[in-house]
């Protein structure tokens, strides 16, 4: 793409923008026109989980594979269909500039790669949509945002909860005022963890542990359901160091969170126990989740009238990886911002900063 087709496209997407928003909708619907998507590593997640699912999309498609295996481009440009020229390496990815077929960069590698990747996608003109966590500090995720803005492109983080239909559910009842004024949260999430090599457990590459991985869907919960910014924290740790899984990053590390309404959540976050759920409780009643991040399978129950029973949420369209992958093709093409935009990855990240201080000073962190 030379300068001036791409301010052409720059310019088309700003003309979109301008007309009311499900009207752009439906005019890229009649148009079969999709946003393009470039999957950046092609590890379990990007191959397994996402890339099956851009056939569900309404609004993108899969148009460009980065990897630094050779083998993995061949293998998965084949399945579909990408051709060699929109097949990149980590050192040819910044040439995707000049490739018209994608739109946004799916950054989908270990996490302390995550803000090189998402600044060169930017400076390449290019959307970005990051895996959570956002980054392994505050300041690289402030940087991601501050690339992103100054390249006047949206950045999104995949909090993929935000799109599954229980999840949605369980906060409409929470913050719509089901349960009276939400008093508790618990909320637990780990896996076991065994494998000493693997980058999850290697400091330069995840950040941190448990925290970083699995314990972050905790957190998020307890702020999608409250609605609400904690303003102080708790932890404790427990890890033994002795265990070559975590001679760099911690096991165990629960946190309680005090939110402003006065609503407090107890939350687990584990390498050495397979959990996934949570339950919000408030005078009037109450609704859990097990398994409830998930990539499937959640059963979901409440207490609304002081009996407890199964519940099934209204049905949505897609999966929660289709409504992700959609939603940022969708507010592209309609000008909006993404509901999980990198502030929501940055807030995640402070939180977890001060759940760190926490546990080590052993005292509450104020936020
Ligand atoms: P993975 O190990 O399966 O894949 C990581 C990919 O990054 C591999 O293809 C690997 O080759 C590549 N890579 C590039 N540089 C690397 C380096 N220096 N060291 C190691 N690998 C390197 O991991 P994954 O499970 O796909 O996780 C990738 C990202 O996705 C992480 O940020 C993770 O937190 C996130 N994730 C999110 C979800 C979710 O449900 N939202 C689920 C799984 C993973």
């Amino acid at each position: 793409m030379n300068k001036r087709t791409f301010l052409q496209a720059g310019l088309a997407v700003g003309a979109m923008a301008a007309t009311a928003p499900a009207a752009a909708l439906a005019q890229a619907k009649a148009e079969g026109r999709k946003l393009g998507y470039a999957m950046l590593g092609l590890g379990y997640y990007a191959t397994q989980i996402i890339m099956p699912r851009f056939s569900e999309c309404e609004h993108s498609k899969l148009t460009a594979l980065v990897s630094g295996t050779p083998d993995k481009l061949a293998k998965y440009g084949a399945q579909y269909g990408i051709p060699e020229k929109s097949r990149y390496s980590y050192e040819s990815f910044d040439r995707i500039i000049d490739d018209p077929t994608v739109d946004i960069v799916y950054v989908v590698t270990p996490n302390s790669l995550h803000r090189t990747f998402a600044e060169r996608a930017a400076k390449a003109g290019k959307h970005v949509m990051c895996e959570k966590p956002m980054a392994t500090s505050v300041a690289d995720g402030e940087a991601m945002i501050a690339a992103c803005k100054a390249a006047g492109r949206k950045l999104m983080i995949g909090y993929r909860s935000r799109f599954e239909p229980h999840n949605l559910d369980a906060i409409a009842l929470a913050r719509g005022g089901a349960l009276g004024p939400v008093a508790t949260i618990v909320a637990d999430h780990g896996w076991t963890a065994s494998d000493p090599n693997m980058w999850r457990v290697k400091k330069a590459l995840s950040g941190g542990g448990s925290l970083m991985d699995i314990g972050i869907y905790s957190l998020n919960a307890a702020r999608y359901l409250t609605g609400e910014e904690p303003i102080a924290v708790n932890a404790m740790e427990s890890t033994d160091r002795s265990n070559p899984v975590f001679a760099e990053v911690e096991d165990t590390i629960n946190f309680q969170l005090l939110f402003p309404s006065g609503a407090t959540a107890n939350c687990v976050s584990t390498y050495s126990a397979n959990c996934n759920r949570y339950r919000v409780s408030g005078p009037k009643g109450w609704v859990e989740i097990d398994p409830a991040t998930s990539y499937g399978g959640q059963t979901m129950r409440a207490n609304l009238d002081g009996q407890a029973k199964p519940r099934t949420p209204p049905a949505v369209r897609k999966s929660q990886f289709a409504g992700q992958l959609d939603h940022l093709s969708e507010c592209i093409l309609t000008g909006r911002d993404p509901i999980v935009p990198g502030e929501e990855g940055l807030k995640d990240l402070r939180i977890i900063e001060a759940i760190y201080q926490a546990a080590r000073e052993g005292r509450t962190v104020k936020l």
